[in-house]
C-alpha cells in the first residue's frame, strides 16, 4: 500500500496511514507515547475521569495511566483483556470515560477480541482506544471492528528501519480534528525531517 500511495500522490504519511487503517482522520505525532497521551487527553477532557484498561499494556502506557493521569485524578482499573466477562463487568461498574487496550500486547503478546471489547465500550458510551502497534494494520484494522481511536508507535514496525521516532492517532475526522487542537496546544508535533 505504501508504494501504491507513493506512486499516486507522493510520500504522505497521513494518506498512507489512512489507507492502511481504512480511511479515517489521521494525526501524526512525535512518538508513540505522544499518540497515547493525545488520545487519552481527547477522550477524557469532557468525560468521566475513569479508565478501564487492559492489564498487560506497554509498560510506559501503564505508567502514564498510573503516575501521570493518576496523579491528575484519573482512576484506572486494569482488567484481563482475555476475560471478556470480567472486562464487561468492569466497564459496567466503573462507567469509564475511555477504554484502552492493545490488540496484541507488548511484550506479552496477549490478543484481545477487539470487536467484542468495542461492543462493550459502545454500550457504555466510552470511546475505545486501541494501540495497534504490534499487530500493524496489515494484521488487524481496529476501526473496522468498532474502535473509536487507533494509535501507533511509528517507531516500531511502521517505520521499519530503526531510524525514526513517530506516532499516529486515527479515528473519525471530527475526533481527529479535536485531537489536532490539543496537539497544537500541548506540542508533540512530528518533526518534518522524521
Ligand atoms: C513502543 C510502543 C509505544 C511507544 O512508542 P514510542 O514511539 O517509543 O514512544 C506504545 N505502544 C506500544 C505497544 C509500543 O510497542
Amino acid at each position: 500500500v505504501g508504494a501504491h500511495a507513493r506512486e499516486r500522490r507522493g510520500i504522505n504519511p497521513f494518506m498512507v496511514m489512512n489507507e492502511l487503517e481504512g480511511g479515517h482522520g489521521t494525526l501524526a505525532c512525535s512518538s508513540g507515547m505522544m499518540a497515547v497521551h493525545l488520545a487519552l487527553l481527547a477522550a477524557l477532557v469532557d468525560r468521566p475521569k475513569r479508565v478501564v484498561a487492559g492489564n498487560v499494556l506497554y509498560g510506559a502506557t501503564t505508567h502514564m495511566l498510573m503516575t501521570v493521569f493518576g496523579a491528575l485524578g484519573v482512576e484506572t482499573h486494569f482488567v484481563d483483556v482475555c476475560d471478556l466477562a470480567a472486562f464487561e463487568a468492569a466497564v459496567a461498574e466503573h462507567k469509564p470515560g475511555a477504554v484502552v487496550v492493545e490488540s496484541v500486547s507488548n511484550p506479552l503478546l496477549r490478543v484481545c477480541a477487539v470487536d467484542k471489547i468495542a461492543a462493550i465500550s459502545r454500550h457504555a458510551g466510552a470511546p475505545l482506544i486501541v494501540d495497534n502497534t504490534f499487530a500493524t494494520p496489515m494484521l488487524l484494522r481496529p476501526l473496522e471492528l468498532g474502535a473509536s481511536m487507533v494509535i501507533h508507535s511509528a517507531t516500531k514496525y511502521l517505520a521499519g528501519h530503526n531510524d525514526v521516532l513517530g506516532g499516529f492517532v486515527l479515528g473519525a475526522a471530527a475526533l481527529v480534528d479535536k485531537i489536532k487542537l490539543f496537539q497544537k496546544t500541548v506540542g508533540g508535533v512530528l518533526d518534518p525531517h522524521a
